[in-house]
């Protein structure tokens, strides 16, 4: 099998859970449509931590398309979770997806932001939940142990804010003001 891009030949190669086909002289990658998802988290974990606001470049398409490597019918333009960030090449009859130098990197940032970005706002609307909890809590211990008791512990400015925390709180629970 010969790279689609430049004929060089294609070599396999394991990166983590997938199974490749790398040209020899462009760098260029062949991988199962199935295994990309394994394959960009594995990238991605590499990558470590990664800014999510910095712009990428845009690997655009010449509007080449390229012959399969397999069937050499002409493949698919992919545009990669459907950013016009990488468009990569795909044959939809093989399930195989061609990666020029460079594109399968970009994809593994994409990967990593969206896993980032998920993550970020899972632990955001955690932290909120969590906060409505311990507000909660509060409210229901101040109601038990009388106004007097919590207010009497607090400083004026942690009172003041409470105040208004229970106000909020009465606000979303639909609770009766007193
Ligand atoms: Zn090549
Ligand atoms: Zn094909």
């Amino acid at each position: 099998m010969n790279c689609p891009r430049c004929n060089g030949p294609l070599t396999e190669r394991t990166i983590g859970p997938a199974a490749v086909r790398t040209c020899v002289w462009c760098t260029g990658t062949l991988v199962r449509q199935p295994q990309l998802v394994g394959l960009l988290t594995h990238l991605a974990q590499a990558l470590g931590t990664i800014d999510l606001d910095a712009p990428l470049p845009r690997m655009g398409d010449e509007g080449v398309h390229l012959p399969c490597p397999q069937c050499g019918r002409t493949m698919d333009a992919f545009g990669y979770m459907g950013t016009n960030v990488v468009t990569v090449d795909r044959c939809p009859d093989d399930w195989l997806v061609w990666a020029d130098p460079g594109e399968l990197g970009l994809m593994a940032i994409l990967h990593a932001r969206t896993t980032q970005i998920t993550d970020a706002r899972n632990a955001a609307e955690k932290e909120r939940r969590d906060e409505r909890l311990r507000h909660m809590a509060l409210l229901i211990d101040g109601r038990r142990a009388g106004r007097g008791n919590i207010g009497a512990a607090l400083t004026s400015d942690q009172r003041r804010r409470l105040t208004h925390e229970l106000g909020e709180l009465r606000r979303m629970f639909e609770l009766d003001p007193d």
